[in-house]
């Protein structure tokens, strides 16, 4: 029994609580191989910061999905957003681990050099008040992330309208995190016994969200919170469906998910994006998995005003970051791995972002 006065923080990191929820895992006594996905990247470094896959029976295999925001925006994207930063009429504002990605030829931190028109923005809103404070100029937010992220972007485009700013504007790769795991599911590459599912993203989108794993495919689905006993805790709860031949959607996390979500977020995201066929790395396209602008907030859509075009890029030579992205592949299996591509010189973009699989490998591994 934990006692009430352990701070919560301490009681979600205790090595003893971890222990004993990964002797609980043990004494299921499964034998089969099992998968089982995260597609959060906070979860992937999580897991491989703390150890977790050295807690649980061999057996039981924990693979990354495609939950980092930053390794799943399309090439084209990168290419794009450096087409624009090419005029000097620009500033491009972003988040700060998307400078460092690479497109079929550059990075944005390289391009940055010519016009110095990049600039680090930690949300859409210091983006928009870049835009005030440089009238002379079009300011363009590249706006990434999932679920988690989009409905700060809709409220800002919102703000914008509202206080007529008429030199704001976005590049969206936004996406929707269920699309992805319906074309998961289906592939015949891996099969996924359970998924961890991403705690902030549910914040807003609900645990109902993922009923159709459970209704349509039999796949328990647990979402889970960051520390270490929530990933522990989560994986038992996964286990102990599969043990006893079960499949529902559970909430570990339940400091912040409910099943209904954020329903504000949700109805603030719709009305300013509509869903749309994108192209994700390492998954190609999905339908009605990513955000563009309504025709309402058109005038914010810097494609719609401004449009470039581009070469479609392929792959760097040798990245098997989309092998990664789908949970085909592990780092360890990339021959340029530590050879070649360091989080300092990264080929692909799983090794750029912190949250990359690839990047927590080289760190945790
Ligand atoms: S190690 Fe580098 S080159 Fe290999 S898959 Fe990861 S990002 Fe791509």
């Amino acid at each position: 029994m934990v006692s009430k006065d352990l701070h919560l923080l301490d009681k979600y990191s205790s090595s003893d609580l971890v222990k004993q929820v990964s002797r609980k895992i043990q004494n299921l006594q499964i034998e089969k191989k099992l998968n089982l996905m995260e597609i959060c990247g906070g979860h992937t470094v999580a897991i491989m910061r703390y150890g977790i896959n050295q807690l649980i029976p061999g057996n039981i295999r924990l693979i990354s999905g495609p939950g980092c925001p930053v390794c799943v925006t399309e090439l084209s994207f990168i290419d794009k957003a450096i087409e624009y930063a090419a005029s000097n009429d620009f500033i491009i504002a972003t988040f700060g681990d998307l400078v460092r990605v690479p497109g079929s030829k550059d990075t944005l931190e390289k391009v940055n050099g010519l016009n110095n028109n990049i600039r680090i923005v930690y949300s859409p809103y210091d983006a928009l008040k870049m835009a005030q404070k440089n009238p002379d100029k079009k300011v363009i937010f590249l706006a990434i992330g999932f679920e988690t992220t989009a409905p700060a972007t809709a409220s800002t485009v919102m703000l914008a309208r509202k206080e007529n700013i008429s030199n704001f504007f976005i590049l969206s790769a936004h996406k929707l995190t269920v699309p992805a795991m319906k074309v998961l599911v289906h592939t015949e590459e891996i099969n996924i016994s359970g998924f961890i599912c991403p705690g902030h993203v549910t914040t807003i989108i609900g645990a109902r969200s993922y009923q159709f794993l459970a209704e349509e495919y039999h796949i328990p689905a647990v979402v889970s919170g960051f520390e270490p006993l929530d990933l522990i805790q989560s994986i038992y709860m996964i286990l102990s469906q599969i043990k006893k031949k079960k499949a529902m959607t559970e909430i570990e996390y339940k400091r912040s998910v409910t099943f209904k979500g954020n329903t504000r977020a949700q109805d603030m995201m719709y009305q300013v994006f509509q869903k749309e066929d994108v192209t994700w790395r390492g998954l190609g396209e999905i339908r009605q998995s990513g955000l563009g602008l309504v025709p309402e907030y058109d005038m914010f859509n810097i494609e719609k005003i401004y449009p470039v075009k581009i070469k479609t890029p392929g792959e760097p030579k040798g990245c098997i970051c989309g092998q990664v992205l789908r949970g085909v592949k592990i780092p360890l299996d990339c021959p340029l791995f530590k050879k070649i591509c360091t989080p300092e010189n990264p080929v692909g973009a799983c090794m750029v972002s912190s949250e990359g699989s690839c990047a927590a490998y080289f760190h945790y591994s």
